[in-house]
């Protein structure tokens, strides 16, 4: 149930998100005039309901957000022009509509019921829009060299699957470059199951070194090797449930893993920079502390049909722009809708790896 103090008349309760917490409206008894006005609302909120009925598809196409607040003002627009209401003074014909923003909020399940509206953050769209302005020539590492690159286009399906596993197993703590070169080593080494679990720890350390935790990065080769041979038939999990059982895989790449390889989508992969430049940009509800948070935080509201782009979009502006020590707030052009641009260093210090890759 949605309420607002719009539409509430004395002594009525607003519900919040979890309906657990109620405030009292502070209104004097209501005057003709207000008894037409919530008449009109309630007729309003009929509308609203009766399309959304028979509209859930559109609804969930427009991803749940807008979609009701747009028909909740259309309908109260809509009802207030084809309704009259007499005012108390000379009994004329008029209406005075009360624009003043209507505050709506949701219970916990949203997210999973279209007709509900989310929490968005401010301005986001336009963010994004500025974004992909900056973003559009394409030319930061993750587009040159990002785990969507590193594979061998003529190797077999199962085999370039296998690739990007271990390109995002190898980019974790480190740069793009130095992810592609190991990728570059490895590819001339024979990067297959069946090559890998025949190498030695020695010769594996010596093709991937220098990437970040590479003696653990090794032993996470080997027996993420042997378990999809011996498991998969040298292919790679389809599922996310499956891929971080694997040794050394986490959310964010086995959500790349589903999106690069299995051209699936299924959650955001959020790593350093996306977790940085969410919460610059406020588009947490409140500040996150891992990326893990911040991908159930961005999932809460940013439509499924941008979780693929958010990340490519996000890494590469966070490469060039939206830096972690010393972003380039001053060619940004997001600066004048950023809550953080030309904040101190100190205060937009993010964590120690973030120089470094995903
Ligand atoms: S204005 Fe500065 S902090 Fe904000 S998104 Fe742009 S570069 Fe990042």
């Amino acid at each position: 149930m949605i309420s607002s103090p719009y539409f509430l008349q004395k002594g009525q309760r607003m519900l919040t998100r979890n309906t657990t917490k109620a405030v009292r409206t502070n209104i004097s008894a209501p005057s003709a005039k207000q008894q037409t006005a919530a008449v009109l609302k309630q007729k309003a909120q009929q509308i609203v309901k009766a399309e959304c009925d028979q509209d859930v598809n559109r609804s969930e196409i427009l991803g749940k957000r807008h979609y009701l607040s747009t028909k909740l003002k259309t309908a109260v627009s809509q009802a207030h022009q084809t309704q009259a209401c007499p005012t108390e003074e000379t009994g004329n014909i008029q209406v005075k509509t009360r624009r003043k923003s209507i505050k709506v909020e949701y219970d916990s399940t949203a997210g999973t019921d279209p007709k509900k509206i989310l929490w968005e953050p401010q301005d986001w769209i336009k963010q994004l829009n500025n974004i992909r302005e900056m973003r559009k020539n394409k030319d930061a590492p993750v587009d040159l060299m990002g785990a969507g690159k590193c594979f061998d286009p003529r190797a077999a399906p199962p085999v370039i699957r296998y690739q990007v596993l271990i390109s995002l197993l190898l980019s974790s703590q480190t740069k793009d470059e130095v992810t592609a070169a190991a990728m570059t080593k490895l590819q001339a080494h024979g990067l297959s199951v069946e090559n890998i679990v025949q190498t030695d720890d020695k010769t594996l350390g010596e093709l991937i070194y220098p990437v970040g935790f590479w003696k653990s990065k090794v032993k996470y080769m080997k027996q993420c090797s042997e378990i999809l041979q011996e498991q998969y038939n040298g292919d790679i999990p389809d599922n996310v449930t499956d891929l971080v059982k694997l040794p050394g895989i986490g959310p964010k790449m086995a959500h790349l893993t589903m999106n690069i390889a299995w051209n699936t989508v299924s959650g955001i992969g959020v790593d350093t920079h996306v977790h940085r430049i969410a919460n610059r940009l406020r588009w947490m509800k409140r500040e996150t502390k891992t990326p893990e948070e911040t991908r159930v935080g961005l999932e809460d509201w940013l439509p499924r049909d941008l979780w693929s782009e958010i990340n490519w979009l996000l890494v590469g502006f966070g490469q060039q722009v939206c830096q972690p020590v010393y972003p380039r707030c001053s060619d940004c052009l997001n600066r004048d809708i950023c809550p953080s641009a030309n904040l101190k260093k100190t205060k937009l210090k993010t964590p120690s790896n973030a120089n470094k890759g995903r």
